[in-house]
């Protein structure tokens, strides 16, 4: 064959690589273009000095990866038949098989498990927590061993340690955060979350912080309580003083308004001397009469306060010492009530 012609035959086959997609094609264009009997091997290497090619095929079967995961085949190869898929005929039966037992790209795959034939077997004893309730597991597992109840190990031990804490089906674990200003829900709404262990206090919080957030609260609300109860403590005492303050006022008054009538009745002295049923003639109230005659009633103030403690019914030191403090005004006595009563609340 002359350098034009195969020159020309090899230029054919990079035309026929850019438009068909197997060598089983080119080589049969080739050879009726150019009245030839190449076999596809040849045309093959020919194309591969020339630097020609069709892209090489990835094999489309299915094959477990290192985790038991099914991933695509790996292999690659020449594409000599427009059909060819898979790069073996082994790797086209395997994968055909694992199809037909309804496996997929992507599922994990188990040698000699089945998925096809036996429906997969669902865990029934079983707990898990669905919508924060206590609920049948329900995970499906392969058949393995037939007396196997649990879908895992884990799974038997969770079971088991929730009925030890004397859980039942349906029970409810969902716990609401009892910080009162919890935000850490749904939309901002007070937190909420499943809690296996059961809380001594009755009280679960979402988080430590919220924990700390409440026990400050409620340091808090304390300290208020504490406040208030002080505040009414000291409104109660003002009230007290008050209403004493006026009674000494009006009782220490009386005694004022008293005195004149008995500077005028002193210089009529001897007074004391004469006899009730004397005095009471000399048109005196009973009350002037026994206080003139009290003893110590020497003086017209003596005398005043002898006659308002009897006219008030009151004790004659209580009405002196009445008397007493409004002349001098005991303005200090309140502040001291009021300093000495909180010091013993907050002491
Ligand atoms: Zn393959
Ligand atoms: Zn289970
Ligand atoms: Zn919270």
């Amino acid at each position: 064959m002359s350098r034009e012609k195969s020159a020309e035959i090899d230029a054919y086959i990079g035309e026929r690589c850019k438009t068909v997609s197997s060598w089983n094609e080119v080589t049969a264009q080739v050879n009726e273009e150019f009245q030839l009997n190449w076999t596809v091997g040849s045309v093959q290497r020919r194309a591969n000095k020339a630097g020609h090619h069709l892209p090489d095929r990835h094999c489309i079967g299915l094959m477990p990866d290192r985790n038991g995961i099914l991933v695509q085949c790996p292999e690659v190869f020449a594409p000599v038949k427009a059909d060819k898929e898979y790069h073996s005929t082994a790797c086209y039966n395997w994968t055909f098989q694992r199809l037909a037992l309804g496996y997929r790209k992507g599922d994990p795959y188990r040698k000699g498990a089945h998925t096809k034939q036996h429906p997969p077997k669902i865990c029934k004893e079983g707990w898990t927590i669905r919508d924060g309730l206590i609920a049948v597991c329900g995970e499906p597992f392969t058949r393995g061993r037939t007396d196997k109840k649990y879908h895992s190990t884990e799974c038997l031990f969770r079971t088991r340690r929730w009925r030890e804490l004397g859980y039942h089906l349906k029970d409810s674990v969902r716990q609401e955060c009892a910080y009162r200003n919890c935000r850490k829900g749904e939309g901002g709404a007070r937190g909420t979350f499943d809690r296996i262990h059961r809380s001594k206090s009755g009280l679960y919080w979402r988080d430590a912080r919220c924990k700390a957030a409440e026990t400050r609260a409620q340091r808090a609300d304390k300290i208020a309580a504490k406040l208030a109860e002080a505040a009414h403590i000291r409104a109660e005492a003002e009230r007290i003083i008050a209403e004493q303050q006026s009674r000494k006022v009006q009782i220490a008054d009386a005694v004022d308004r008293a005195i004149p009538r008995f500077v005028k009745l002193m210089p009529l002295l001897p007074l004391r001397r004469k006899t009730s049923k004397e005095l009471l003639a000399l048109g005196l109230s009973s009350n002037e009469v026994d206080a003139i005659h009290m003893p110590g009633s020497r003086t017209a103030k003596v005398a005043a306060r002898w006659f308002i403690s009897l006219e008030w019914g009151v004790p004659f030191d209580t009405v002196a010492q009445y008397h007493k403090e409004s002349s001098k005004g005991e303005q200090g006595n309140l502040k001291t009530f009021l300093s000495s009563s909180q010091q013993t609340m907050f002491g």
